[in-house]
């Protein structure tokens, strides 16, 4: 039996059974391929559910706030995902008369939307004969045809993908054998594979030639940066602190955060340090030093590691449009900052 027909019988009895793929609206597709980009699929099962009861479809979402899909998607990390499903949203109410587009061509257009989720979107809900090429399918073809070029490189993926558009075209039904190709990867042919269950073992040329562990190649490791982050969580005499809203593009894009301080290196006392100083000048108060306190916290992302520390200061007078420590709640605060909030160590 041939490879494609192999692995769309494969899946046609292993597929796991789950909310996206209960039908094939573009809508819940692009939800659940948007959210599980960097994320696993018990994380982004939730998400996804939690998602679709407050905006179930494309109207409710455009018409939403952006602060509104920010606090759904709290605690999942690469907040721009949010932000682009929200805009591309309003796109398609506004302009595309709420219809979603069927084509690669149009799809790919969209702000958020580039090759692996149009080609998904394309081929799952209107079968369109694109490939998806995504880390799965990656490690998978490239183990099966003995690929000993970097994955990561872009000659590399354009190969992978001529590869997956001769397969696909051999098949009736391309939204299936896209899924196929990314369940297969995602649940046989794994970073540590089982060869022994696998139903394309005999014509494996990685399992032939004795290479699974050294296939797939990748070329760029991965640099993770170290970062020094300084919360200052000034309370005033009525339980007012100041929060402000993250604009730069960084991590956390357009979240809330205590006023931010970041250093080069790790620091043990920062009234010290010169941005402190400039900061509580430009605010107008004065802090009690003797009512200081500080809370360390280790925070990993998948390219920093971050190390926080609250320092927690009481003032003299009341702090100029400050916010209640109450209302805390009704804002969008990544996870470190949620957790010091909700173990209320202010
Ligand atoms: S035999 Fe092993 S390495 Fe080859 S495709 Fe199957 S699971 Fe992957």
């Amino acid at each position: 039996m041939s490879i494609e027909n192999q692995l769309l019988k494969w899946y046609l009895i292993n597929k796991r059974d789950l909310p996206w793929r209960q039908n094939k609206d573009p809508y819940s597709v692009w939800i659940s391929e948007i959210i599980l980009q960097q994320t696993r699929i018990s994380q982004g099962t939730q998400y996804y559910n939690n998602f679709m009861k407050r905006f179930p479809n494309i109207e409710k979402l455009s018409i939403s706030k952006e602060s509104e899909v920010l606090k759904v998607w709290q605690g999942l990390g690469y907040y721009n995902r949010a932000i682009n499903l929200h805009k591309t949203s309003k796109e398609i109410f506004n302009n595309l008369k709420g219809i979603f587009p069927s084509r690669y061509e149009d799809l790919i257009k969209l702000k958020g939307i580039g090759d692996y989720t149009a080609s998904a979107i394309s081929s799952i809900c209107f079968d369109e004969y694109n490939p998806v090429v995504d880390g799965n399918v990656l490690r998978f073809l490239a183990r099966y045809y003995g690929i000993r070029d970097p994955i990561d490189s872009k000659k590399t993926q354009n190969r992978v993908k001529e590869i997956g558009k001769k397969l696909i075209d051999k098949t009736d039904s391309p939204g299936d054998f896209n899924q196929a190709m990314m369940e297969f990867g995602a649940l046989i042919c794994t970073p540590f594979p089982d060869c022994n269950s696998c139903v394309l073992s005999s014509k494996c040329e990685a399992l032939n030639k004795n290479e699974v562990e050294k296939l797939p190649v990748k070329l760029r490791k991965k640099k993770i940066k170290e970062r020094f982050l300084h919360y200052i969580v000034l309370i005033d005499t009525k339980n007012n602190t100041i929060v402000e809203k993250r604009f730069e593009k960084d991590i956390w894009f357009k979240l809330n955060q205590f006023p931010l301080i970041e250093t080069n290196f790790k620091v043990d006392d920062i009234m010290r340090v010169s941005s402190f100083k400039k900061f509580i000048n430009s605010q107008k108060i004065t802090i009690k030093s003797n009512k200081y306190s500080r809370y360390n916290v280790k925070h990993i992302l998948s390219h920093q590691i971050l190390h926080i520390t609250f320092h927690k200061f009481k003032t003299e007078k009341a702090i100029s449009s400050g916010v209640k420590l109450s209302q805390l709640s009704h804002y969008n605060f990544p996870v470190p900052i949620n957790n010091f909030i909700n173990k209320k160590l202010f």
